[in-house]
């Protein structure tokens, strides 16, 4: 075999070897897309422009495993604290293989709010509204939609002792299992209570005295994305794990 010929036969070679990487990848990519979970996912607008404008509420079902035990997750209470709100929402809907049904409610203040590192303190009327918000038109449907656990999605600007906790608002409730058994199995994620909340009273105090445990996630704004991203990963894997 001459040169020339070793050359056009390692060309053949070479480009047989392109094509079936280029088919064997997509197909692999095809495969994923095809069997990703949130085929049934749904997105409804509960209210818009309320009366009271103060903003509308907005609810994406069946994120996961559309068959399983459900689970909600509310973000937007506190309009301020959205950086984490957007993590939870990216995060959540990004990952696969979930095991339980997720349902997001999502609140969206249209009233004053500021931001972390620009207006503290937090003491904008967009914080009421978000609270208002979320006891007129969540809360109900919460209570009502059989749901196993409830988190409620907040970030703080870093006066408590941990960056990362989770906590039940009622102390011995069903919800500080949970939040204990999320601390454990997570190595960022710790349970503190502060005692004091201000939104308590309009959807994780009611929704655990009548039966539906629900606890409070919060991260602290001000660590880097990466690290809130990491942070809500451990979040949502750790509770995909509890065992209802
Ligand atoms: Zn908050």
């Amino acid at each position: 075999m001459n040169i020339r010929k070793f050359r056009i036969i390692l060309l053949i070679i070479l480009i047989i070897v392109s094509v079936y990487c280029f088919v064997t990848i997509s197909q692999m990519a095809h495969h994923s897309e095809s069997t990703s979970d949130n085929t049934t996912l749904t997105h409804e607008i509960i209210v818009n422009n309320t009366t009271e404008s103060l903003g509308s509420v907005e609810v994406i079902r069946n994120v996961g495993n559309p068959n399983s035990k459900k689970i909600a997750y509310v973000i937007g209470v506190h309009p301020l604290e959205n950086d984490t709100h957007k993590t939870l929402l990216k995060v959540l809907l990004s990952s696969s293989n979930l095991n339980y049904c997720y349902d997001i409610y999502i609140i969206n203040v249209s009233e004053n709010f500021s931001s972390y590192g620009q207006l503290l303190p937090d003491d904008e009327p967009g914080r009421d509204s978000g609270q208002n918000l979320a006891l007129k038109y969540v809360y109900p449907l919460i209570s009502k939609g059989s749901y196993e656990l409830v988190v409620d999605v907040h970030a703080h600007g870093g006066a408590y002792p941990y960056d990362t906790f989770v906590f039940s608002p009622i102390d011995g409730a069903l919800a500080e299992s949970y939040g204990r058994n999320i601390s454990q199995s997570t190595e960022n994620i710790s349970y503190y209570n502060p005692n004091h909340t201000t939104s308590g009273p309009y959807l994780t105090v009611p929704l655990n005295q009548h039966g539906i445990p629900a606890i409070y996630y919060e991260e602290n704004s001000f660590l880097s994305q990466n690290i809130k991203d990491n942070h809500m990963l451990e979040l949502i894997h750790a509770v995909d794990n509890i065992k209802f």
